[in-house]
């Protein structure tokens, strides 16, 4: 097929998505048959698949056992502790029957929400398929995330049971995991679970252990070995998890998903964009606290019949060809990562990519931020196959942009992740006019309702902030607002800009500033703060922040304004976690605002990218721009 093909498969699944779709569904197991293929009274909420009953544990496990049990289903390695097992998926059905087992032991039932709070280990995995198996709806919190951001999730998933561990690793730093997790549960009060499963790895120091409250898996483990939970059959439309993300106000958003429509949308993308055929192995470097981790760690593959490696550790330890000699060893055919992860070992020498058979590998898919051409040339370069950008977030679950060379040979183009994929209707839109902009315009991204198969389905228990939130970008006309600014050649290539709210993307992870503002602000000292992100080389963008302080006297002694700086850092490190740390606190005091009081966060951005701070006829008191001015220049004279 050539693009004037993959244009009549696109338009084919937006002028007949029932017709398209229903043909997809074939691709899982359906205990009952749908009805409808798509029932869409109440637009923008949609469900697929009314009236099916299906299990995304079942597709993903049961499933196989008749043609491939003794294949590899979950291949982990720890680049951190040594550990290494595969895990056919026979052993896999076991682990996970026997888990959900544990689980109903513990009184999880349908729709019951299950918190994992885990580094990577088979056991996070095992957990979420037990409680999908269950029917009941997991929340993943990532590891990286501390006390607060994590007790605010568990207040808003209310979980009747957690799975954490007693600690994660990296670089051969241990972190403890379990004091933290009881500094969010007793910030999570009446909403804190009855129950906490404790893997103890043996890493920390004993953990401490609430009777009563927290069990241990081994023990638990043994108790029930030989106990196998069955699948709970679930509608289509039954939720099968919630995964929190960053938007513009402090409170993260439970993105809401659906089982059957997820499972068909999963399935057909690791044909139609990854090429990942059953028997392969699937090595995707994300995490499962993301979610490229859930689709593309758990799901995607195993729903396909293919090997999953799950890997925990740096991609440069114990060297820098960690990643490839992996590829070598269980024969990686498609393989998924980050453009900072790119970034970090196109630092190191060459020479690690080639020591090692890569002859397996068919393509590279990179996602989660922009991917900049001399990164995706120099990687193709050294791999010799296709570097594949997708674009997507915590919403859709799977690519909106990309290329789709399981359709057709669609040529790359680099700084572009490509065409709308299937089944997204996807335009360009004048923010403020409404009106569709045309080739090399620039416009919000936006698609037109019904999303396809596997994006979110609500935010969840919060119908009106999904509307609010997604669908308010035009008064008379509903359309889902991605928060990213594009731009589209003439061939349909889009261009990603940036986003159009308070988000910021660091080395993939996504972060919203208001909530880095909170924890800085909840220090005694600081009066008001702005933090904004800040290009980086490596890591795309970094958050910095512009904090007026109470007390003005603090920042005459050099000594005092430093270790004031150290505490904030020490502060948001303590409440969200060490990958929402500023990279600087900066001290003035005031901040540049509009005379109705909003504070200018781009131009402070653009004054700390070196750049012109644009527009300013709504700014009140200039004093506000030059202190951000000052703050840039005293701290730049005073670096080595
Ligand atoms: P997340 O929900 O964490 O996956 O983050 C989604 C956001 O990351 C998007 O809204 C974009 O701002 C950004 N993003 C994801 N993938 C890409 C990409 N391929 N190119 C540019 N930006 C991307």
């Amino acid at each position: 097929m050539n693009d004037t093909a993959y244009a009549a498969f696109h338009r084919a699944s937006i002028e007949a998505p029932e017709a398209f779709w229903g043909r997809e569904a074939a691709r899982i197991d359906w205990h009952v048959p749908y009805e409808r293929v798509l029932a869409y009274e109440a637009p923008p909420f949609r469900q697929w698949f009314a009236g099916g009953h299906t299990n995304l544990c079942h597709n993903a496990v049961d499933r196989h056992l008749a043609n491939r049990a003794d294949q590899p289903a979950l291949v982990y390695v720890s680049s951190e502790t040594g550990a290494e097992q595969v895990y056919s998926y026979r052993m896999l059905y076991e682990e996970v029957a026997r888990f959900a087992a544990i689980l109903q032991a513990q009184g999880v039932k349908k729709g019951d929400r299950v918190l994992i709070y885990m580094p990577m280990l088979p056991e996070a995995v095992f957990a979420m398929l037990a409680t999908v198996r269950l029917g009941a709806v997991h929340s993943v919190v990532f590891g990286g995330f501390a006390s607060a951001s994590l007790a605010a999730r568990i207040e808003d998933a209310a979980p009747v049971v957690m799975v954490t561990a007693d600690a994660g690793v990296r670089g051969s730093r241990v972190i403890p995991y379990k004091p933290l997790v009881d500094e969010a549960l007793r910030l999570a009060g009446t909403r804190a679970p009855a129950r906490v499963i404790v893997v103890n790895r043996g890493l920390a120091e004993a953990p401490m252990m609430k009777p009563g409250r927290d069990l241990d898996y081994a023990t638990l483990r043994q108790a029930h070995l030989d106990d196998r939970a069955a699948v709970e059959w679930v509608e289509s439309s039954h939720p099968s998890y919630i995964l929190y993300t960053s938007g513009t106000t402090g409170k993260p958003k439970g993105v809401e998903r659906d089982t059957g429509g997820y499972a068909v949308a999963l399935a057909a993308s690791m044909e139609y964009i990854y090429g990942g055929r059953p028997g392969e192995c699937f090595f995707s470097t994300s995490d499962i606290g993301w979610v490229v981790g859930h689709s593309y760690i758990v799901y995607g593959p195993l729903i396909a019949g293919m090997s999953t490696l799950v890997y925990e550790g740096l991609p440069t330890r114990p060297d820098p060809g960690i990643w490839w000699q992996l590829v070598e060893r269980y024969r990686v055919t498609v393989m998924f990562s980050a453009p900072t992860a790119v970034r970090v070992l196109r630092k190191q020498d060459p020479d690690w990519l080639h020591r090692h058979d890569l002859s397996s590998l068919r393509a590279l898919f990179l996602a989660g931020e922009p991917l900049d051409e001399p990164t995706a040339r120099w990687i193709a370069d050294e791999l010799g196959v296709p570097v594949i950008d997708n674009y997507w977030q915590t919403e859709t679950g799977w690519p909106m942009l990309t290329l789709c060379r399981g359709v057709a040979d669609l040529p790359v183009k680099y700084g572009s992740p490509g065409l709308p994929v299937y089944g997204y209707d996807v335009r360009l839109f004048d923010e403020r006019t409404g009106e569709e902009v045309g080739p090399g315009q620039k416009g919000v991204i936006g698609v037109l309702p019904p999303l396809p198969p596997g994006c979110m389905s609500t935010v969840w228990r919060q119908d009106q902030r999904f509307l609010d939130t997604y669908f308010s970008l035009f008064p008379d006309r509903l359309v889902y607002s991605s928060f990213d600014w594009g731009i589209r050649d003439e061939d349909g290539y889009f261009t990603i800009l940036g986003r159009t709210d308070d988000v910021i993307n660091v080395a993939g992870h996504r972060l919203g500033t208001r909530e880095i503002e909170e924890a800085v602000s909840s220090h005694g000292a600081i009066a008001e703060v702005a933090v904004v992100g800040v290009a980086d080389t490596l890591k795309g963008q970094v958050p910095q922040a512009f904090a007026v302080v109470r007390d003005a006297s603090v920042l005459a002694d050099p000594a005092s304004r430093a270790r004031l700086e150290a505490e904030v850092m020490a502060q948001v490190a303590a409440q969200l976690g060490a990958i929402a740390n500023p990279a600087r606190v900066y001290f003035v005091s005031q901040l540049p605002k509009t005379r109705s009081g909003k504070v200018l966060r781009r131009s402070i951005q653009a004054l700390a990218e070196g750049r012109d701070p644009g527009d300013l006829t709504t700014l009140d008191d200039p004093a506000g721009l030059d202190q951000i001015r000052q703050a840039l220049s005293d701290v730049a004279a005073s670096q080595p």
